[in-house]
């Protein structure tokens, strides 16, 4: 190569990447704006000729007109070649398209506040953070005022225990357990996580005290409590399905029949094959930040399922229990937002149908969050939290990752905001 055209090349180097490293920039620093600018425009939303899984019943109700505004489903209604979209709507082709609602991950954990893009491309519209901090309680605020987009969020308290898994640095006595309570209440945290408390009667008096304060119990009970004494002291979920303490079947029975939420979290206790290999080749790690990888590879899985867990959930879900999906993402290998997916084929290799797999992270984990009079369901007056599927989930549930677009508080993200979305987090996690 001649000097000149080395020059030449140089340059166009330089200026490639001087390119690229702007424009990186600029988009980090617009893409809540860009977003936000979708809000403000707040179009109607027309969605035509799609096929509706309301959810109400195992039943796809084919070729739909869909009618979005102001963050609401208005209308659903047969679709009709000659219905005119209403002025100044995005029209949104359907066919052969299929309308589910958002999903929900009942048990997650945040690395970062940038996790809430991994759970919206995804089509998560709302998740229960099972370790709370401030910082969250903050960033449900703005999420809930349309100043972050995000799922909305319900946050534990902070993790109460007598061990190290406890967020609280040395709870000594009692009276500093029901004083922690009382304090994570008044802070405005949705429910008591407690994790590590070993002590019966510990236990026994936490559980009193979320009663007398209306403060919902979540978490893991002691290793030595059954069913009973869950019952008795209000549990209000139980979390990971080793810990439901169930070796009998009239346990099961009694637990099913029970008001107690079950989230088994499957997704943290199936192998991951890969875990020891080459991570960086697995094409959902780009979105872990490379700090968090480095740590992860450091631990082995704590715990694989066998054939009788298995059986457990089963069992469970034939006697009408009430079990919502969690994905306890941000433990080892499991990736937030994308781990819903993996949760929900797990639920159908552990024996549920594709439909009560779905009723997990829709209906179900909306009844559970007390937000089924509006969200969980396809339906008029709902809000509009939808995902528009290439594939039919019923037929095949890994057909949740087929997204074409997410409706997110009224808010339309298209495949290419998506693809922005993803880009904007896999850059930014792999460059600090
Ligand atoms: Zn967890």
């Amino acid at each position: 190569m001649h000097s000149n055209q080395m020059k030449n090349c140089m340059k166009q180097i330089l200026i490639t990447s001087f390119l690229i490293i702007t424009n990186f920039f600029i988009f980090s620093q617009n893409i809540e704006l860009s977003l936000q600018e979708k809000i403000k425009i707040k179009a109607s939303i027309f969605i035509k000729n799609i096929n509706v899984i309301t959810m109400d019943s195992n039943y796809v109700h084919y070729h739909f007109d869909v009618l979005i505004k102001s963050g609401k489903i208005i209308s659903i209604q047969k679709s009709d070649n000659k219905t005119i979209p209403p002025k100044n709507a995005i029209v949104i082709n359907g066919e052969n398209k299929f309308l589910i609602p958002g999903l929900i991950d009942c048990h997650s954990h945040f690395y970062d506040n940038d996790d809430r893009w991994l759970f919206v491309m995804n089509g998560i519209t709302h998740t229960r953070v099972m370790s709370g901090t401030y910082e969250m309680l903050e960033l449900k605020k703005e999420i809930l005022y349309n100043k972050k987009i995000g799922p909305r969020l319900f946050v534990s308290s902070p993790i109460l225990g007598q061990n190290e898994l406890s967020d609280f640095e040395f709870v000594e006595s009692i009276e500093d357990c029901l004083e922690i309570i009382q304090d994570c209440k008044s802070e405005g945290f949705d429910c008591l996580k407690i994790a590590g408390i070993d002590s019966l009667s510990y236990y026994k008096a936490i559980a009193k005290k979320c009663q007398q304060l209306k403060f919902k119990l979540v978490g893991h009970a002691p290793e030595a409590s059954d069913t009973d004494l869950l019952i008795e002291c209000k549990q209000f979920s139980s979390e990971h399905l080793m810990f439901f303490h169930i070796e009998k079947n009239d346990e099961m029975k009694k637990l099913s029949e029970s008001n107690i939420w079950l989230c088994p979290t499957l997704t943290a206790y199936t192998e991951v094959p890969h875990a020891k290999k080459e991570w960086s080749s697995i094409p959902e790690y780009k979105y872990v930040h490379t700090n968090l990888l480095k740590q992860w590879s450091k631990y082995p899985q704590e715990y694989i399922a066998n054939s009788n867990d298995l059986y457990t959930l089963k069992k469970l879900w034939q006697h009408g229990a009430k079990i919502v999906a969690g994905t306890d993402c941000r433990v080892e290998w499991v990736v937030p937002g994308f781990s819903i997916h993996s949760e929900l084929s797990n639920m159908v290799k552990y024996g549920l149908s594709e439909f009560a797999a779905l009723q997990t992270a829709t209906s179900n984990a909306a009844a559970m969050l007390e937000i089924d009079s509006n969200n969980g369901k396809v339906k008029s007056g709902f809000d509009a939290n939808l995902i528009i599927l290439d594939k039919n989930p019923l037929e095949k549930i890994e057909n949740t990752k087929t997204i074409n677009s997410v409706i997110i508080n009224g808010l339309l993200l298209e495949n290419k905001d998506l693809e922005q979305i993803g880009l904007y987090v896999a850059n930014k996690r792999n460059k600090l």
